[in-house]
């Protein structure tokens, strides 16, 4: 409601006729909230700026960047750019170009990989739009949530743990540099230690089909083990302060 966001308060009996498999004591609807094909939106967006004289350097990686009173020159995989300003959006990486640019970031990015199961299309019909828990908001995470996907396919997740590199989409993708500089920083500590509980529940949920399908089951109680299949893996950024 702080944010100008519109919800409606329902029932448990509104609540069926939009979702009638879910088991809520209440639910807050959202009538704005939607899902996207976002890989058409960015398509779309990188046309309308390339019009416009905007452009697009793809697969060149930032090397270094050299600041001076004119400007700043960034050398990349396939030569050099240089510019009045240089903004930083290189997400899960977006520390380590901050420094390549003589800053020092107040916070370190700590990678998590987040997994996601779908369900099998003979129980896509349990869910017909996105159903998200109330989130906890001494935790960092989202929670469990049910996506519809805009190809009618249905995500379950995703779960929340420490990826062992940046780039990690499995357990077994471990880089040495990524996993030290995560676990010896004092931000990541303090994380850890204040949510040990939830931290151990989520690695047991990445190993067990059975633990992931009982949480999707508090949202709706039909989903069973045998309901659920591995989809892909995601990984975001947790924003730790050092202290
Ligand atoms: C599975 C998943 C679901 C999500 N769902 C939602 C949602 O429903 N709604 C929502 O609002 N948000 C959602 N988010 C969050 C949202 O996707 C992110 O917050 C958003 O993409 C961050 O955008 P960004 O531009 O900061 O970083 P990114 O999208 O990560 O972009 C960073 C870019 O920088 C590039 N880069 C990195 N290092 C370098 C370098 N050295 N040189 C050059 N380029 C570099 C990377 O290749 C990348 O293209 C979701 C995230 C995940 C993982």
């Amino acid at each position: 409601m702080a944010n100008g966001v519109v919800t409606r308060l329902l029932s448990t009996a509104e609540t069926l006729e939009f979702e009638p498999h879910v088991r809520a004591v209440k639910v807050l609807r959202v009538e704005a909230t939607g899902i996207i094909d976002y890989g058409g939106v960015s398509r779309v967006l990188a046309r309308k700026a390339a019009e416009n004289g905007a452009s697009l350097l793809l697969n060149a990686r930032v090397e270094s960047i050299r600041v001076d009173r004119s400007g700043v020159s960034v050398a990349h995989a396939g030569g050099s750019v240089r510019a009045g300003l240089l903004i930083n959006c290189a997400g899960l990486h977006a520390d380590r170009v901050a420094t390549l640019a003589g800053v020092t970031p107040e916070v370190r990015v700590v990678p998590f990989r987040g997994e996601y199961y779908e369900l099998v299309p003979a129980r896509r019909d349990l869910v017909r739009g996105l159903i998200y828990p109330v989130p906890d908001p001494a935790l960092p995470f989202l929670g469990l949530h049910l996506t519809r996907m805009i190809d009618g396919t249905v995500h379950g997740g995703p779960n929340a743990v420490l990826a062992l590199s940046r780039e990690g989409y499995d357990w077994r993708t471990i880089n040495l540099r990524d996993s030290i500089e995560a676990i010896s920083y004092p931000g990541f500590l303090r994380m850890a230690r204040s949510n040990i509980g939830t931290g151990v529940g989520e690695v047991a949920r990445s190993f067990s089909q059975r633990l992931f399908a009982r949480s999707l089951a508090r949202l709706v109680p039909e989903i069973g083990r045998d309901d659920i299949v591995r989809a892909g893996a995601s990984r975001s950024a947790r924003r730790c302060p050092r202290r």
